[in-house]
C-alpha cells in the first residue's frame, strides 16, 4: 500500500494555513438574503485555487431567484486534472451564509480563533468545511502529483435558500452529469464522525380559507375566515398530526424526532394587517373573509409527494363537505423530493472507512432533517453517488457564536485526504492501494 505519512505530515504543517483560510472566508460576509460577496469570495477562491493548480471557472446563474445587478449570484467551479485518466472528486461548498440574529457575544465576521475555535457567521455553516476541503486537497495534490483522475472544487450561492442559483443552476449546465464527476462529497457540519447519506423532503404550501367581510358588531352577517382556519388547524391536531406521527422511516434521519413525519405551522395571518409597533391607533370592527397559513412539511422517502400533499386536500375537501359555507385555497409554493445515496456506494463506504482508521471508531451513517443540495445533484445531475461529509457540530448551524474547532477541521482535512488517496491513486488487482 501507498505509504502515506508524507501526506499526513503535510496536513500537521498545514495548520495555520487552515486556520487563516477558514478565517479569511468568514471576513466575506456572503449574508443571505440577499445574497452579498459572492463575487468577491468567489475571486477570493479563484485567486487561491488558481495559485495551486486549479482551472477555474465564475459562473453567474442569471435570472435564477435573486440575481440582479446588485446581487448577482456568482459561483466557482475548479479543477485540477490528474497525471492519468480516473474518476473525478468533487467538493461542494455552498459559500452563503444565513443572517446573524440576535445574541452574539463574538464579531459575527470577526474570526476570532480563541481556545482552539475560530467564531463567525457561517464558521461552522461551512466555511470551515470548504477550507477543510480546499487544505486536503491542496495536501494531496502537493504529496501525489501524479494522482489519476481530476479533483474539483466548487462554491456555490444560495444553498440557504434552495440552491436555485447554485448547485441547481450549475447541475443543470452538466457540471454534475456522471461522465464529469463520479464522486460528490458536500462538506456540510454533519459532524466529523458521521456520513450523512441524504434527506427526507419538504412541501411547502399556502392556504387560504375564505369569509365574507361584514360589520364586527353583527358577525352573523358576514362570515369569519380565522374561524374556518380555526376548524382547520382543529383538523391538523386531531387527525394529521397523530397520522403522521405513526410513520417511521428507514432513513437513518438525526435526531431523533425527525425520524417520523414532521409538519410545522410557519406563520398565520388572518384579517386586518399587523401594525407598526410604535402604531398607537385602534382596529376598525371588521370581520375578516380571508386567513392564510403557511405549512412546511417534512416527508419520509417511504411517503411519496402525491400521497403528502393528498392527505392534507383530503382533509380540507372533508371540511368543505362537514362545515358550512367553508372554502379554501391552496396554493404549493415549493417542494423538494427526498434523496437517499446507498451507504455501500463507493464515496460513503470510502469515507465511512478512513473515518473508522482516523478515529478508531466506525462511522455513523446519517440522514438530515432538512434538505441541503444533495437534492439537486440527485435529481438534475442524475448522480446518485454523492453524500455530506464535514467538520462542525450540526446544532451550532444557524445560531449565535457559532464556531468550528480548528481540531475538528483538521480530522475532516486527514479524513478527506486519505479519501482522495483511495479514490485517486492506483490500486492493485485486489483493489488495495499501491
Ligand atoms: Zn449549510
Amino acid at each position: 500500500m501507498t505509504d502515506l505519512t508524507p501526506l499526513l505530515e503535510r496536513i500537521a504543517d498545514k495548520r495555520d494555513d487552515l486556520i487563516a483560510l477558514t478565517q479569511e472566508l468568514i471576513r466575506i460576509p456572503t449574508l443571505n438574503p440577499p445574497g452579498e460577496n459572492y463575487r468577491e469570495i468567489c475571486d477570493y477562491l479563484d485567486a487561491r485555487l488558481s495559485a495551486h493548480g486549479f482551472a477555474t471557472e465564475l459562473i453567474r446563474a442569471y435570472d435564477t431567484p435573486g440575481d440582479c445587478t446588485a446581487y448577482p449570484r456568482w459561483n466557482i467551479v475548479a479543477r485540477r486534472e490528474g497525471a492519468h485518466t480516473g474518476d473525478c472528486v468533487h467538493f461542494n461548498s455552498h459559500t452563503d451564509v444565513v443572517e446573524v440574529g440576535q445574541g452574539w457575544t463574538q464579531d459575527p465576521f470577526g474570526a476570532a480563533l480563541i481556545d482552539g475555535k475560530i467564531y463567525g457567521r457561517g464558521a461552522c455553516d461551512m466555511k470551515g468545511g470548504l477550507a477543510a476541503s480546499i487544505i486536503a486537497a491542496e495536501a494531496f495534490i502537493e504529496t501525489f502529483p501524479d494522482f489519476h483522475g481530476a479533483i474539483e472544487i466548487s462554491g456555490t450561492a444560495d444553498e440557504e435558500s434552495g440552491g436555485y442559483g447554485g448547485v441547481a443552476f450549475l447541475a443543470e449546465q452538466g457540471y454534475f452529469s456522471p461522465a464529469r464527476v463520479q464522486h460528490v462529497i458536500i462538506p456540510e457540519p454533519l459532524n466529523k464522525d458521521r456520513v450523512c447519506l441524504g434527506h427526507r423532503g419538504g412541501w411547502w404550501a399556502e392556504i387560504e380559507t375564505k369569509g365574507e367581510i361584514a360589520h364586527g358588531s353583527m358577525p352573523f352577517l358576514g362570515d369569519c375566515a380565522v374561524r374556518h382556519m380555526g376548524a382547520v388547524l382543529d383538523k391538523f391536531e386531531t387527525d394529521l398530526f397523530p397520522a403522521m406521527a405513526q410513520r417511521r422511516t428507514d432513513m437513518p434521519v438525526v435526531p431523533e424526532g425527525a425520524r417520523q413525519s414532521t409538519m410545522n405551522i410557519n406563520s398565520i395571518h388572518g384579517g386586518q394587517p399587523e401594525q407598526p409597533d410604535d402604531f398607537t391607533g385602534l382596529p376598525a370592527h371588521c370581520v375578516p373573509d380571508s386567513c392564510r397559513i403557511v405549512i412546511d412539511r417534512r416527508f419520509l422517502a417511504e411517503e411519496p409527494l402525491d400521497q403528502v400533499r393528498g392527505e392534507v386536500t383530503a382533509l380540507l375537501d372533508g371540511l368543505k363537505t362537514s362545515r358550512a359555507r367553508f372554502d379554501y385555497a391552496l396554493r404549493e409554493l415549493n417542494h423538494v423530493l427526498p434523496s437517499m445515496t446507498d451507504r455501500d456506494a463507493p464515496v460513503a463506504a470510502t469515507l465511512a472507512q478512513q473515518i473508522e482508521t482516523v478515529l478508531g471508531a466506525p462511522a455513523e451513517f446519517v440522514a438530515s432533517p432538512g434538505t441541503y443540495d444533495q437534492k439537486h445533484i440527485d435529481r438534475i445531475g442524475r448522480l446518485k453517488n454523492c453524500v455530506a461529509y464535514g467538520p462542525g457540530i450540526l446544532e451550532l448551524a444557524h445560531k449565535p457564536d457559532e464556531y468550528i474547532a480548528v481540531d475538528d477541521m483538521m480530522v475532516s482535512v486527514e479524513v478527506m485526504a486519505r479519501s482522495l488517496a483511495a479514490l485517486l491513486l492506483p490500486t492493485d488487482e485486489t483493489g488495495r492501494s499501491l
